[in-house]
Order: C-alpha cells, then structure tokens, then sequence
C-alpha cells in the first residue's frame, strides 16, 4: 500500500499551526503499520532543514502558465521518524508563498511527479489536506490516471480562493464541468470545492465535525455539496504522538513531569503523589516566571492557540475572564498570536490584575510546553473546533480541559471524567462551568485527582488512528468506497 501525503507545511521544517503537526506524527503512525507513505511539500525559503541532509532525485519540467518550469525534488529522511519528504524546488512560484500561484503550481507539479513517475514510487493513493492542495484530484482526473484521492479537511474556514485565470495556468479547460462553469461565472476559484468534488474520498478530523460540516451553521456555505457526499465522508480523529515531540523540554529545565511521565506508562494512579508534587512546583515556577503571585492556592487556567476570533472563542473568553478575576481568587495565562484587537483586550486586564493574568502574545512552543505542564486547568471556548489538538495536549499534562461541545473537543473530551463540556456558546455557560470545575478543585480533591488520572490515561495516540486510515485506503484500493 503506497500512499503519497501532500500538504504544505511540516514540522520542524515548516510549521505555521496544528496541521503541520499532523504532517509530523500521522505519516510516522502509518508507517509503524506497514504503510509505504512519503510525504511532499513545496521547498519554500523558509524551511529549516538544521543539520538533515538533503538528496537531489531528479529534475523535471512543469508546464505552468504557458511555460517549462524547472522543478527540483529532493529527499530528506525526517528526523524524528524516518519518513521520507520530498521537497519540491522552484524559484518563481515555490520560494515565497504567494496565494495566487504557489498551491497551483504545486498540485500541478505533484501530479506531473506522479504521471511521469519520476519519484520511482507510484502511489496507490495521493492524499490532500486543505486547500493547498485542492486541485489534485481535479488534475488526477484529468490526466487519467490510476489513482485515488483522498481530500482531508482540516478546517473548513480556509477554502482558498483563487483567480479564475488558475485554470487557463494549469491547462484546464473553463468548460470541463459543469462546476467549472458555475464557479467561472462568480469569476473565482474555491480550491477546497474542487477537491472536495473530485477526490474518492473526503476525510475530516474528528466524527462530529464530519456531522458538523453538512449543516448549515458550520459547512461555510458547502454543507449542500457535503450532503451530497454523504457516505465518503469519513470522521477519523486526529492524535498526538506527544513522547518525541516533547523530550526537547529537557532544556527549559523548568519543568519537568514530563521527563518522567513515559516511566510511568498507563498506571499515573500509583504514581499520582510525584505527579501532583511536580505540577505544584511547576505552577510556582511558571507563576514566578511570569510574573504571578506564587500560590498553589489559586486555580491557574490557561488558554494556548490562535487569536482568531471567528473561531477561538475570544468574546465568551474575555467576557468571562473579566467576570471572574476582581475577586482575585483565579489566575489566568493566555500565550496566543494574532488579531490585535484582542490583544490589547486582554492586556487591558493585564493593567488591573497583573498578578492574576499572564498576557504573551507571541508563538512560543517551549513558554507552551510549560503552561501545560503547570496549569490546572485550559478554557477551550472555541465556536468550532475541527479537532483540537489543544485539548489532547492538555490532558496529556494532566491539566482539565474547560470546553465548548463542539468538533473534536465533543469527541474526546467526557464530562467529570477527563474534563467538562458546556453546550451553549456564551460567556455565561462559560463561566458557570469554569465554576463549577473551580469548586471541585478546591472542594473535592479527590475527585479533581481522579479526573486528572483519567485524563492522563486517555490514549490519544497516533496508533489508533492509523489503524482507521489504513482500513480507509484498503477500502478505496479495493474499490469498496
Ligand atoms: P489550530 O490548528 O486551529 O491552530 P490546534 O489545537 O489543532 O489548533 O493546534 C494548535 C497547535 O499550535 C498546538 O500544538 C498548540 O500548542 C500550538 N500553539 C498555538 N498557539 C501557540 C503559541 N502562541 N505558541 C506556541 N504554540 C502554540
């Protein structure tokens, strides 16, 4: 079973959010069960290859825009587990990301790869993700070839929306569906679409967001075209394969559960005493670090993501926040970049109550990997949540997710178990929830500790998952989907 990953950003070499995480682990889960998967992106500027050394395979010619480009391939096993990642090179379209050509030029390119078999590996399967990589399966089609395609959205809300002129670059012509006709007349593009039409299958991270998406509060203005899909649509939720990932905590030297958590394997409850020690110093160390009063007397929640406010949740957030902390009996730390309004939103706070909310508004992994490891609890109050990674992460520290019933977080999250869901997206069920958490915290320790054993039990991992996929593109190889 061969399988080609297509997608456009990679950790460590290129990670711009949760997806190129996903780009990282899934690949490596695959291959632990046999999957013959590789993986291509395009070889922007920006990508940070370190010491990994890099093979020129082959060049080869794409015809884009009415010309031979010069495309590069060159082949770097990944460091952290051996997958093999082709890069694609090209000065004009590939160096620096432009919305206009350079996921064009690169699904085009890939599928040039696949015709002319230059990669000496023929994929059974190319799989998409977003839409970067839209047109794939519109080009696979066109040129006939004996393969199928998977589109994977990982988010709905970035669709990609393109020139009609896209069409005349790749060689496709304006009258080829009926589609291309209609989407020619509203002059655009939408990538996303294309993919979602011609793929075999489309996949999405998380059971209920594959319900979500066909309705029309969260299917962006596709839901129709997804009800039409119904029965190729696959939930499959995302994981985390946290062990590797997190080992570079070694050198914050600040905190430090995580070192040990893998010792302990899945039996945290004999092992809960160290584990509620070290969370206790941790949250004094990030406390001080931050410039918090020092206590274990208060609840310190935390929120790590995006500052988007179409999607994380930062109205109910701040609203609620502002509610809670002039008792001055919470603490809170929001680590996020983004939209600067927001920010200088929570800063306000940040001027009353600088001993009781931490404001960091930067991409910083290792300030991320402390917080989870010092806080109680994370406020999730996302309006929708493709799958979360956050929350996994979370728990994966032994800190309680706080969360709207949406997405991903619907799918892994168990009230009074691993966490606590609220239904209703307002401040309001917000805070009574927060509260209510808070309340056990202080109250009742041992169920607190209870909920935090479990949450360190949840298996997240990669693994179960893979098992799902593979079962996925046995299905499509077989011709059954
Ligand atoms: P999304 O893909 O919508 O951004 P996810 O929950 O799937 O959200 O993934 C977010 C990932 O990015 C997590 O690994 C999280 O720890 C990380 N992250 C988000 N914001 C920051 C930040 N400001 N600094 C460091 N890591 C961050």
């Amino acid at each position: 079973m061969k399988i080609l990953f297509a997608v456009w950003e990679i950790d460590p070499f290129f990670k711009f959010g949760g997806l190129g995480d996903v780009a990282r682990a899934f690949p490596a889960a695959l291959k632990d069960l046999g999957v013959d998967i590789r993986i291509t992106i395009p070889f922007y500027k920006a990508v940070k290859l370190g010491r990994n050394r890099k093979k020129l395979l082959c060049r080869l010619r794409v015809e884009y825009a009415g010309r031979k480009e010069k495309v590069e391939i060159y082949e770097v096993a990944h460091p952290l587990n051996n997958v093999p990642v082709y890069f694609l090179k090209n000065k004009k379209y590939l160096d620096i990301v432009s919305a206009a050509d350079t996921f064009a030029f690169f699904d085009k390119a890939v599928v040039d790869i696949v015709k002319n078999n230059s990669l000496d590996f023929q994929p059974d399967i190319i799989q998409c993700n977003d839409h970067h990589t839209g047109m794939i399966p519109l080009l696979v089609k066109e040129n006939k070839l004996n393969i199928k395609t998977i589109m994977t959205i990982h988010n709905l809300a970035y669709q990609g929306f393109n020139s009609k002129e896209v069409l005349d670059k790749l060689g496709i012509e304006h009258t080829k569906s009926r589609l291309i006709r209609w989407e020619i007349k509203r002059r655009q593009i939408n990538f996303l679409m294309e993919g979602i039409i011609h793929a075999d299958a489309v996949t999405t991270v998380s059971p209920t967001y594959a319900q979500e998406i066909m309705t029309e509060e969260f299917g962006m203005g596709l839901e129709e075209l997804l009800r039409g899909k119904e029965g190729r649509i696959f939930g499959i939720l995302n994981g985390i394969s946290a062990d590797t990932r997190y080992k570079y905590h070694g050198k914050l030297n600040t905190c430090e559960f995580v070192q040990r958590k893998s010792e302990f394997k899945n039996n945290f409850g004999e092992h809960l005493k160290f584990f509620l020690e070290k969370k206790r110093k941790n949250k004094l160390l990030l406390q001080r670090k931050l410039g918090l009063r020092a206590t274990s007397k208060l609840p310190l929640s935390c929120f790590i993501g995006r500052l988007d406010p179409a999607q994380k949740g930062l109205d109910i957030l701040h609203k609620m926040i502002r509610k809670v902390i002039d008792s001055e009996d919470n603490q809170f730390v929001i680590l996020g970049s983004g939209n600067i309004d927001w920010q200088k939103r929570f800063e306000w706070l940040y001027k009353f109550y600088p001993k009781y909310i931490s404001c960091n508004f930067k991409f910083d992994e290792g300030l991320a990997h402390e917080i989870y490891e010092a806080s109680d609890f994370i406020l999730i109050p996302s309006k929708f949540e493709p799958c979360g990674l956050i929350q996994m992460l979370g728990m994966y520290f032994g800190t309680i997710p706080i969360a709207h019933r949406t997405g991903g977080l619907a799918d892994s999250i168990k009230t009074y178990y691993n966490g606590f869901l609220f239904d209703r997206y307002s401040s309001v069920a917000l805070r009574n929830t927060y509260e209510r958490a808070v309340e056990i915290w202080k109250k009742d320790r041992k169920k607190f500790e209870e909920m935090v054993v479990n949450a360190l039990n949840t298996d997240f991992s990669w693994d179960l998952r893979a098992k799902e996929y593979r079962e996925l593109y046995e299905k499509l190889i077989s011709g059954s989907i």
